[in-house]
Order: C-alpha cells, then sequence, then structure tokens
C-alpha cells in the first residue's frame, strides 16, 4: 500500500493518508508495469513522460493544506493519479496537460474511476488556466526555471502554489503562500526532481515536441 510507505516517512495528515488509501495506483499505470504501481518510485505513462513518486505526491498534497472546500489546479496532469489524490482532499481540481493524448487518456480513465469532481484540460498551464481563477491552491508536477508568473496571479490571497523549481537536472520543491495582492512568502520543502515544465512562462518547447 502506498499510504503505508507514507506513513513510515514524514506523511502524517490523515486526510492525505486517507485519500491515498483510495485511489487506486495501479489504474494509472500502464499494464506491464501492474506489479511496480506500489513501489514509491515515478513511473514511465508514454509520450516520454511519468507518473509521479507517491512520496512527491503527498508532499505536495499535504503542503497545500486542504480543507475540502478548495478549487485546486493541478498543472501536469500526466496519469491523471495526483489529481485524483487531490480531487479527495479539496471540493473541485483543474487539471491542465500540454501533451493532448494524455490529456484524453487521463480525463476518460479519471471518469471511469468515478473522479468527477476533477476537470482535464488540454494547453499550456505555465499559463495557468484563467477561465476559472482564482485558486485556493496551486501544484505544479514538472520543474520550471522560475515560478510562472501567471500562476502566481491566479492564486486567491491565502493561496498556496507548490512548484518544482531550479536547473533542470534537479529542482528545490517550494511553497508559496500569497499574503497580499503583491506580496508571497516563499518556503522550501527540499530536493527533487522533476520531467520539465514546458511552455511560455516554463522551459523553451524543443521543435521536435
Ligand atoms: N501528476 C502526474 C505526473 C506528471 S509528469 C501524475 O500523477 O501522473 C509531468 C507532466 O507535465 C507531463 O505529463 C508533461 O507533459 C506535463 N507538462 C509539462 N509542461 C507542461 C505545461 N506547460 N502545461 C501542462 N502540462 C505540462
Amino acid at each position: 500500500m502506498v499510504a503505508d510507505h507514507l506513513r513510515r516517512r514524514d506523511i502524517n495528515d490523515p486526510q492525505v493518508l486517507a485519500a491515498f488509501a483510495t485511489v487506486p495506483r495501479e489504474r494509472f499505470v500502464p499494464d506491464p508495469l501492474l506489479e511496480r504501481a506500489y513501489d514509491d518510485v515515478p513511473l514511465p505513462i508514454g509520450s516520454g513522460q511519468t507518473i509521479s513518486q507517491p512520496y512527491v505526491v503527498a508532499i505536495t498534497a499535504q503542503a497545500l493544506a486542504l480543507t475540502g472546500h478548495e478549487r485546486v489546479l493541478e498543472i501536469g496532469t500526466g496519469s491523471g493519479y495526483a489529481a485524483a489524490v487531490l480531487g479527495q482532499l479539496a471540493r473541485e481540481v483543474h487539471t491542465v496537460e500540454r501533451i493532448e493524448e494524455l490529456a484524453r487518456t487521463a480525463a476518460i480513465r479519471l471518469v471511469e474511476l468515478g473522479f468527477h469532481n476533477v476537470y482535464v484540460h488540454h494547453g499550456d498551464g505555465t499559463l495557468g488556466w484563467p477561465s476559472n481563477a482564482p485558486y485556493e491552491a496551486i501544484a505544479v508536477a514538472a520543474g520550471a526555471p522560475r515560478p510562472p508568473p501567471a500562476l502566481l496571479e491566479q492564486l486567491t490571497i491565502g493561496g498556496r502554489l507548490v512548484v518544482p523549481t531550479g536547473p533542470s537536472e534537479q529542482q528545490r520543491l517550494v511553497r508559496i503562500t500569497r499574503e497580499g495582492h503583491h506580496q508571497y512568502v516563499e518556503e522550501d520543502l527540499g530536493d527533487v526532481r522533476f520531467v520539465p515544465l514546458l511552455g511560455e512562462q516554463g522551459w523553451p518547447v524543443p521543435t521536435s515536441s
């Protein structure tokens, strides 16, 4: 069980642990990797992308301090796994994926599994998803060179953004809390390694993708 791994580390929020116990990670992993679905590692999901490591999803979810009432934005849907977990902790989740095939597959999977408060959108998430803004919480599941300004703008006052930032090989996971219109406080949550956030306010998109 994923929740057992997490409890042994520093994940102690009972709601977060309950959310992990509810979402069947094996349904988000390609069939040939099924037996590894409950290992605490990222796994390939096609299109050169990965389903996030449960521990990192848990750190992010815990840092967002969700109470069940929030509108949450996630950037980087991938398999939809983290969005499903966040959906257990918040009122609704909007998740944005730049690779159309992944967005489509994740949307179908989430509906099939009954995660009806998770809405998948296809587009460049470095620009956020303005039509549903502002958000009480934003999670970014790909490494950005710096926090995208569009995401900072789409936070409510009091809202939290968790984003991996820094060079492409290794990032710091940071939580940024919007304390006023132009006032943001940043906290360091540790070293992480994510696939790059590609787009207008992220890393340049390689000409082949
Ligand atoms: N949270 C996912 C894993 C995400 S991997 C899960 O639980 O499965 C990171 C994802 O971010 C990849 O699918 C990648 O295509 C996507 N991504 C990268 N740049 C993006 C951007 N600008 N907008 C939206 N998605 C992006």
